[in-house]
């Protein structure tokens, strides 16, 4: 496609989209075929993904188109009727939770999920009150909105959600580290049950992501959050995990994120990877909440759980296992994150590298000593990763942190192209070339 057609594409779509539907990189990518960890663009120039995690097993995977056409061509209809899909993927998907979580509700997207869960939360424990951090996005219905502090207007007006400062151990609070520093913030979640409570609102839960991945795949102080559910708890309010972006094994050891800490959740949502890009979502609750909530309120969604749905989230679930996701997760993240360090050593941009399986954030600071955020630097280094063939992006309040994400079939040698090509944009940017 030349510069003339890109640039006509682009006002047809600035007419019927609007000026202000998010778009990446400066010269908008034109994506035409994916396969695996590659995507290709008009031009037939090839890309390395490291940005996406919605193709969780691999962009187009052949297990996965299969089962979606094979199923497509039996049967497609709503959940009002009998079909063993549906029964079938959530007796396997529950039995990978604990004890405690072992009904679901099926929805599309990650926003439905969210929303269900604000629902249940709320008509379960009588409360209004959610507590969010300072910096969230969850979706994007008009209650997920409310609890959107990131980017949000409804949240700066509603009286049913009140923040806290994200919790980070690179940034912390007036110098604090270790145990004082996750009392310090789990202070702040106290602190906002108080005011709902001078406020006359009752607290029905705390909804956070477990990796605190939008917010900058925070280092989260040991102990913050199980003294932080404790207090919601002990307020009457539930613990509801956003799994939206960081299930599904993608952090190597644990299939679900909240697992990492000594919590059961009262309610999980899930969205994104679930079906490799086709809209699955869903929901997992206490048994007794869903029984106690849908009694009531009848909850049945068009889409949610169809068969053809069901049988891509199971093919998703039989790629994982059957090709080692997780374990690759677990040895190709140590891979990657070592390289990352290495580059830290070498850059002074690179503040601080994290990393979950098969999810990393490299923090870029204009000085390691003030840690003032390199914002227009990370923008600078997406284009030209862009330009060099590799696709990532940015996250965090500052816009900051560069976010890599690829999908879990990334290997050692994708690593190495992703590596290099970091260290060459970086040597560029210091004027070494
Ligand atoms: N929760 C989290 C943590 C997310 O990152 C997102 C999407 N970025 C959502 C919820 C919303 O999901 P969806 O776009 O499928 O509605």
């Amino acid at each position: 496609m030349s510069d003339h057609q890109a640039q006509d594409l682009l006002s047809r779509r600035y007419r019927v989209m609007g000026h202000h539907t998010p778009l990446f990189y400066e010269k908008p990518l034109q994506l035409v075929r994916g396969e695996g960890v590659w995507l290709w663009d008009s031009e037939g120039k090839r890309y390395l993904d490291v940005y996406n995690n919605v193709p969780h097993v691999g962009h187009c995977n052949p297990r996965v188109v299969e089962a979606l056409s094979r199923q497509a061509s039996t049967l497609n209809i709503h959940t009002r009727y009998l079909h063993n899909n549906i029964v079938d993927y959530l007796e396997r998907l529950t039995a990978t939770f604990d004890d405690g979580l072992q009904m679901a509700m099926l929805t599309c997207t990650g926003s439905e999920s969210n929303e269900l869960a604000l629902r249940m939360a709320r008509y379960c424990t009588g409360g209004q009150g959610i507590i969010v951090t300072d910096f969230a996005y969850h979706g994007n219905t008009e209650a997920v909105a409310e609890i959107g502090t990131g980017f949000m207007p409804e949240s700066r007006t509603t009286k049913r959600v009140k923040a806290f400062p994200i919790p980070d151990s690179y940034r912390g609070i007036d110098g604090l580290t270790g145990e004082a520093l996750a009392q310090a913030y789990a202070d702040r979640v106290q602190q906002a049950i108080d005011q709902f409570h001078a406020e006359g609102i009752k607290v029905a839960g705390i909804l956070v992501c477990p990796d605190f991945a939008n917010e900058g795949l925070l280092n989260v102080p040991a102990g913050f959050l199980e003294q932080a559910v404790a207090k919601v708890r002990q307020a009457g309010g539930v613990f509801i995990a956003d799994e939206v972006q960081v299930g599904f094994g993608r952090s190597g050891k644990h299939f679900w994120a909240h697992q990492w800490y000594d919590l059961t959740p009262d309610i999980v949502t899930m969205g994104k990877p679930m079906g490799n890009g086709h809209p699955l979502a869903g929901v997992v609750a206490r048994p007794e909440m869903i029984e106690a909530f849908s009694k009531e309120s009848m909850y049945f969604n068009t889409f949610g759980g169809n068969p053809v749905s069901c049988a891509v989230g199971m093919a998703v679930l039989d790629v994982l296992e059957q090709d080692n996701l997780m374990q690759n997760a677990l040895t190709t993240g140590a891979y990657v994150t070592e390289g990352l360090r290495k580059l830290q050593h070498k850059h002074e941009l690179i503040g601080e590298v994290r990393d979950l399986g098969m999810f990393f954030a490299v923090e870029l600071v204009r000085d390691r000593t003030s840690k003032a955020p390199a914002k227009a630097e990370a923008r600078r280094i997406i284009n030209r990763m862009r330009d060099k063939g590799v696709l990532i992006s940015t996250i965090g309040v500052h816009d900051s942190i560069l976010k890599l994400r690829p999908p879990m079939p990334f290997q050692p040698e994708h690593a190495d192209i992703l590596l290099q090509t970091l260290d060459q944009v970086l040597i560029e940017m210091e004027g070494g070339v």
